[in-house]
């Protein structure tokens, strides 16, 4: 079609040089050919289900997937986020809240962290699948509206220069970018650092973890500001033992922040310690 209008074009000004007619024409042609290949790449390239890897409508998970997804609705307990089998009525607490109680006020999560959180949470984490982002992004900022409504700043927790070399980008970062998108809430993105190198968590026990990043996260000397009486909401991927939340939120109080609260996009929930 440009190719036809070019040639009317080229009729209707006899006054162009030929030429001039054959650089419309050729411009015409590389431009269909760009639409052409852009359409093949569409018909090549289906979205496809971040999880399973079949096609799917529009973009995220497909019906299947999505189905298998536990979302964290209510009842949970208010100041962990632990979904509860039932509800015991309002500000009532998890045994783990009351037992162990974190240094950050409250934690929300979207999903519990199972098969397809985990897959999700690997890819977006270790195979450069940014295009995962949006999606946890929103269901996390949805997860955690009430948290947001009353934040200042988000701050991402931090890899350390290390890790960050061998990975391209920090997958909380990411996370964080879409939360501020969507809430319409400051990012700090290096406001929290990484002082030393920690072991990964995985295979740890809950002692272990805590000490393996105890004193492990600072807030940067210039980037006070951004933290001192400000109410935080520190992004990360997954909330296992809570150990690192409960580091990087034990920084930030450091620093003065006026308060904590965690988003994660999945948290491990032990069935074992759930009430019946
Ligand atoms: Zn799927």
């Amino acid at each position: 079609m440009a190719l036809a209008l070019s040639f009317m074009n080229a009729k209707a000004s006899p006054s162009r040089s030929i030429s001039g007619h054959l650089r419309g024409a050729l411009n015409a042609c590389r431009h269909s050919w760009k639409l052409v290949s852009r359409l093949a790449l569409d018909i090549a390239l289906p979205t496809l289900c971040v999880a399973c890897r079949e096609p799917v409508d529009g973009e995220g998970v497909c019906a299947e997937c999505w189905a298998k997804l536990s979302f964290i609705a209510p009842p949970f307990c208010p100041r962990l986020g632990i979904p509860f089998v039932y509800d015991p009525g309002p500000e009532l607490l998890s045994m783990e809240a009351i037992a162990n109680p974190p240094a950050y006020a409250r934690a929300r999560a979207a999903v519990r962290y199972d098969d397809v959180a985990r897959t999700l949470v690997h890819a977006l984490k270790y195979q450069d699948r940014t295009d995962l982002a949006p999606a946890m992004g929103r269901w996390m900022a949805r997860a955690g509206r009430e948290l947001l409504a009353e934040a200042d700043v988000l701050v991402p927790v931090p890899l350390h220069w290390r890790r960050a070399w061998g990975r391209r980008y920090n997958q909380s970062g990411a996370l964080a970018r879409i939360i501020e998108r969507q809430a319409g809430v400051r990012l700090a993105c290096e406001a929290l650092r990484r002082v030393r190198p920690t072991e990964q968590q995985i295979g740890l026990s809950r002692s272990q973890r805590a000490s393996n990043v105890q004193g492990a996260f600072k807030v940067a000397s210039d980037r006070g500001a951004d933290i001192q009486g400000h109410r935080v909401v520190l992004v990360d991927d997954v909330l296992t033992s809570g150990a690192t939340a409960d580091a990087c939120a034990r920084a930030l109080l450091r620093a003065r922040a006026a308060s904590v609260d965690v988003l994660v996009f999945a948290r491990v929930v032990d069935t074992h310690k759930a009430p019946i």
